[in-house]
């Protein structure tokens, strides 16, 4: 029978109904599927040693014949054990399996069979211990042993040996040539070798293949199949990105010199280099007759903020309204703050809408918003909720939009009549990850720092050493300073961990610092009470600010010089990272404390370290990727990244950087035909597993 790649599974030779049932939970279907789960890894089982030659400690295969078996029952009670004495032309050896006596059925004298595991010595001579075995028959030679054999993940029911033997079944069946949807001219420009061939090849590699080369995934086997995937997956993006591009925005903002001249009136400060560079592609993208899709990256105290706010005086000069929207109730409260201060002498209206505004005063705001008199809403998610109706929304910003669900920040979009949107992280998404979630962003990047900023100092610290970390932010809370101590706040063990910062508030305030003051600050608190003691925090007349991770993002005090984080093993890179950036804000030296307690894990360890020996967010960023893999980068909240079959983000960045480039390439030059847009149109989504990212 011929089989082509949809082919389901169930017809091939050897799955019954049963094996399908077990294939199919395993996400395995169609023939297709079992060809892109590629091997994880391959060993060399192609050279056969004499029997004579094996010693201890090796790994090695042997091609010999059966010449006794025996199955034992051990004094441990059911205990059995399976020995067979396996012989070639240079000698005799014995092969040992613990529990599996049904192997006594399989493996019996006079067979001929290969046997490969590791050698074994102990009192009772050199033996293989549990080895893998092949029966050498006509059918199913050269699949397990003989030859660079490849190991795949077991899932569920289906076990690595049960993918090998189906594997090598489809390939037998397969044509010589399959459909390929990679464009002929790009396959000839990159050399890519035929999809047939690179199937084969990445499970069943040539004799003369590099096992390194395969078990790195750097075979031009394997690099075709993560090509073909990443292409397929970042063609998706562009012709997206290419479709919405001849979506007209209703409202195109005009920037004159009366703009011009009144943004800088209300500008506190001068801007540095990065700012204006950012200010100027947003400003420039916003007078575009598409709508604006950009994401601003700059580390913790970049001045992210007063860029966002030269956009939405951009915005509001132009008649549009604008809405500003902020992970939590802290940090809405702090923008509003400083955007109703600088923009207290011109002519906008500023308004705050969270989801603790009263009743009343939410009732008004509404009406305010949908009549236009309110130019510049800042709000969190409260924003997209329910009722608010805008008048002329033309510009969304997104503060530290990496917080916010993909819903909700496509809800917001969808308030707005196609306004422009501007995304903007503290959190530097590494150059594999903005390839893939932010695929169809532009992106502006301010790397340097407003003037006047020593760098925080950062110490990796045990519990221990308590005293001296107190001696320290006594020196510094003498000097005038204020201190934050972090802690975590862990899913699960909130109550716990609530108490342990409840006991340090109150131990630090009456054992170890009764001069300063001190409050407690946590996500459990109603938000008017937050902002009290934020406020307070903010003016002076709070000392010491216990608080889990609700200041992780975007608070500004600038007197604050210490920061002691309490179970820093428990928190991840890019965390720490964004806490740290809370100290660091003034004109003096800071230092930023993390407290470990033992045992810690060599991954935390790694990460403390990382993190104490550079404040550069975007190093942190790619180390933090490098050590917790790409799903666990954003926290459970990001949904954007693809499902992948046969590609590693990490490990593949640099194949996904070319497949960016070439789908870029390729829809720019003409769009896409046939296959390609058919399966853009109708398969991408669901491929990958995606749903529309804001
Ligand atoms: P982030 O990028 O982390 O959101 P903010 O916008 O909160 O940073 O800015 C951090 C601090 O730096 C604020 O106090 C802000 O007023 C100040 N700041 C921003 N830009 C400048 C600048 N060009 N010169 C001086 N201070 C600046
Ligand atoms: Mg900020």
């Amino acid at each position: 029978m011929s089989t082509d790649l949809s082919t389901p599974l169930q017809y091939l030779k050897g799955v019954g109904p049963r094996k399908a049932a077990d294939l199919k939970r395993a996400g395995l279907v169609i023939v297709e599927d079992l060809f892109y789960r590629l091997p994880f890894r391959y060993e060399d089982r192609s050279r056969m040693q004499p029997i004579a030659s094996l010693r201890p400690g090796a790994r090695a295969a042997v091609l010999g014949e059966i010449k006794s078996a025996r199955l034992a029952i051990t004094r441990r009670r059911g205990f059995k054990i399976f020995n067979i004495v396996l012989s070639d032309a240079s000698g005799a050896i014995r092969c040992t399996w613990m529990n599996q006596p049904f192997l006594a059925d399989i493996l019996q004298p006079h067979l001929t069979v290969v046997i490969f595991g590791d050698v074994r010595l102990d009192s009772s001579g050199l033996h293989f211990l549990n080895p893998e075995y092949e029966i050498v028959t006509d059918d199913m030679s050269g699949v397990h042993t003989g030859r660079i054999v490849p190991f795949y993940e077991k899932t569920g029911a289906v076990t690595p040996n049960m993918q090998r033997k189906l594997v090598r079944h489809a390939l037998d069946q397969l044509p010589s040539t399959v459909p390929d949807m990679l464009p002929e001219d790009l396959r000839e420009r990159l050399h890519l070798v035929p999809r047939r061939h690179a199937i084969e090849q990445a499970h069943f590699p040539p004799q003369d293949a590099s096992v390194d080369e395969l078990n790195t995934f750097r075979t031009p086997a394997q690099r075709r199949l993560i090509f073909e995937e990443f292409f397929l997956y970042q063609i998706g993006h562009a012709w997206r990105r290419h479709a919405t591009s001849t979506e007209l925005k209703p409202f195109v903002p005009k920037v004159d010199e009366r703009i011009r001249t009144a943004a800088a009136k209300i500008l506190p400060f001068k801007l540095t280099a990065g700012q204006r560079q950012a200010v100027r592609e947003i400003v420039e993208d916003m007078q575009q007759p598409q709508p604006m899709n950009r994401l601003l990256q700059g580390d913790v105290g970049a001045g992210k903020t007063i860029v966002g706010l030269l956009a939405a005086l951009v915005a509001m000069e132009n008649g549009l309204q604008v809405a500003f929207m902020a992970p939590t109730e802290i940090l809405a409260a702090q923008h509003y703050t400083t955007i109703a201060r600088l923009l207290a002498q011109s002519r906008f209206r500023v308004d705050m809408l969270t989801g603790s505004t009263p009743g009343l005063k939410k009732h008004t705001l509404h009406a305010h918003i949908e009549r236009g008199t309110t130019s510049l809403i800042v709000g969190t998610h409260a924003l997209v909720q329910e009722n608010t109706r805008f008048h002329k929304l033309g510009l969304v910003i997104i503060d530290e939009q990496h917080r916010f669900g993909v819903e909700q920040r496509a809800a917001l979009r969808a308030k707005g009549l196609r306004p422009d949107v501007l995304l903007m992280t503290a959190t530097p998404i590494p150059r594999t990850l903005a390839l893939t979630d932010y695929s169809e962003l532009d992106v502006s990047k301010i790397t340097d720092l407003p003037p006047g900023r020593t760098p925080v100092r950062t110490w990796v610290k045990p519990e221990s050493r308590r005293d001296e970390i107190y001696q320290l932010l006594r020196d510094e809370l003498d000097r005038g300073r204020q201190a934050y101590v972090i802690y975590p706040l862990v899913e699960g063990s909130e109550k716990i961990d609530l108490k342990s910062a409840t006991e340090m508030a109150d131990h630090l305030q009456s054992e170890i610092f009764p001069a300063y003051r001190i409050a407690l600050l946590h996500g459990r608190m109603k938000s008017d009470a937050k902002e009290r003691v934020m406020q307070a925090f903010a003016a002076g007349q709070i000392h010491i600010l216990v608080s889990t991770t609700v200041v992780e993002v975007g608070v500004d005090v600038p007197n604050a010089s210490v920061m002691v984080v309490e179970h820093a093993e428990r928190f991840g890179l890019s965390q720490l990272h964004q806490l740290r950036g809370r100290v660091g804000r003034g004109p003096w030296e800071s230092h930023c404390i993390l407290l470990y307690q033992s045992p810690w894990t060599d991954e935390a360890r790694e990460r403390l370290r990382a993190l104490a020996t550079t404040n550069d967010g975007f190093a942190i960023a790619e180390k933090d990727l490098e050590l917790r893999g790409p799903g666990d980068f954003f926290g459970t909240r990001q949904s954007g990244l693809p499902k992948l079959r046969t590609g590693d983000l990490v490990r593949d960045r640099d194949i996904m950087e070319q497949a960016h480039r070439e789908a870029r390439r390729i829809v720019a030059e003409g769009g896409l035909a046939g296959d390609l847009l058919q399966f853009v149109q109708q398969r991408w989504e669901q491929q990958f597993g995606l749903v529309e990212v804001g």
